[in-house]
C-alpha cells in the first residue's frame, strides 16, 4: 500500500503496514497484530510521544546496559518486523548478543527471523560482531516457565542484564526470580511486564530504541560512580505510579 507522508497518521500507518508484511513473511504471529493494537491504544493515552518518564527510565536503562557484565537482547516477531536495524545497532554497542525468542515457536518463524538478520548483517554475523542465539541451541530452561519462551541459550540463561522488549508477564516474572536484571520496553503501564521488571520503558519501541542508543553511546564514556547513583536513585514503581498520573492529568484536561 502506498502510504501517502501527508496522512495525519502516517507514522502508525506505515508500522501496520510493516507488520502486515511481516505476517505475510512468516515472521509475525497473527496475535502479533493484536498485541500491537493494544499497545497503539496506550500510545494515544501518552500523546504519542516520550514522556519524561519514559525518559528517566530509558537513561536508567542504559546506565545499567553499560555497567552489565553480559547482557543479551531479546526479540520476538514485532520487534524484528518494527526495528531489526535499531536493535542490531544497540546489541553492536554492546556486546553483539541477540536472542530470538518467540510465544509462538515454530520451526519456520525462528527461520524466517533468522534470515532477516542474515540477510541484512551477514558480515557482521560471520565476523562475530553480531552473535544471533536461541535456533538451534537452546538447551537451557528458565526455571517456573512452563511455556517454549522458557527454552533459552546457555548465553541468554547466564546473562546479568536481559533488554527485552514487547515482553510477556510470565516471562518477565521468571526473568527476575532468576536473579536477572531485566529491561522492558512496553507502552501499557499496567500489564504485567511493566509491573515486575526491573526498568520499564513506557514508550512505544521505535521512539524508545535510538534513544536508548543515545545514552548507551554517551554514558560509556561517564565514570561508573555516576551511572550507579542513576539506577540507584530510580525505583521503578514510582515512575509507573508517575505515568498513570500523567495519563489521568492529561485526560482530564484535554480540549475536545
Ligand atoms: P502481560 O503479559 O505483560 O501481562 P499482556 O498479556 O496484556 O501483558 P502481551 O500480549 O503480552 O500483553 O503484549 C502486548 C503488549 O506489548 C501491549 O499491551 C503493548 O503494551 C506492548 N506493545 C505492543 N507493541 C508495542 C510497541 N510497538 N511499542 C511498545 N510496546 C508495544
Ligand atoms: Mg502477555
Amino acid at each position: 500500500m502506498n502510504i501517502p507522508k501527508t496522512h495525519p497518521r502516517y507514522k502508525s500507518l506505515l508500522m501496520r503496514e510493516k507488520l502486515v508484511e511481516a505476517l505475510d513473511k512468516g515472521i509475525l504471529a497473527k496475535a502479533g497484530l493484536i498485541a500491537h493494537g493494544r499497545g497503539e491504544c496506550f500510545d494515544y493515552l501518552l500523546g504519542e510521544k516520550t514522556t519524561k518518564y519514559a525518559l528517566k527510565s530509558i537513561k536508567v536503562a542504559a546506565a545499567m546496559l553499560v555497567l552489565a557484565e553480559n547482557p543479551i537482547i531479546s526479540v520476538n516477531g514485532n520487534t524484528v518486523a518494527l526495528a531489526l536495524d535499531e536493535v542490531v545497532e544497540l546489541a553492536k554497542e554492546l556486546n553483539g548478543k541477540i536472542e530470538i525468542n518467540l510465544f509462538y515457536r515454530t520451526k519456520e518463524r525462528e527461520k524466517a527471523i533468522f534470515n532477516e538478520f542474515l540477510k541484512k548483517y551477514r558480515e557482521d554475523i560471520n565476523s562475530g560482531k553480531l552473535k544471533i542465539f536461541g535456533v538451534k541451541d537452546v538447551n537451557y530452561q528458565i526455571p517456573n516457565l512452563d511455556s517454549l519462551r522458557g527454552k533459552v541459550s546457555k548465553d541468554f540463561y547466564e546473562a546479568d542484564v536481559v533488554l527485552v522488549p514487547l515482553e510477556d508477564g510470565d516471562r518477565t516474572e521468571a526473568l527476575v526470580k532468576m536473579g536477572k536484571k531485566v529491561i522492558s520496553i512496553d507502552l501499557n503501564p499496567l500489564s504485567r511486564t511493566a509491573r515486575y521488571s526491573t526498568v520499564t520503558i513506557v514508550d512505544e519501541l521505535t521512539r524508545a530504541l535510538p534513544l536508548l542508543i543515545k545514552y548507551v553511546r554517551e554514558f560509556k564514556n561517564r565514570d561508573k560512580d555516576y551511572l550507579e547513583e542513576l539506577i540507584k536513585t530510580y525505583n521503578n514503581k514510582d515512575n509507573l505510579k508517575d505515568i498513570l498520573k500523567y495519563i489521568s492529568k492529561r485526560l482530564e484536561s484535554i480540549e475536545l
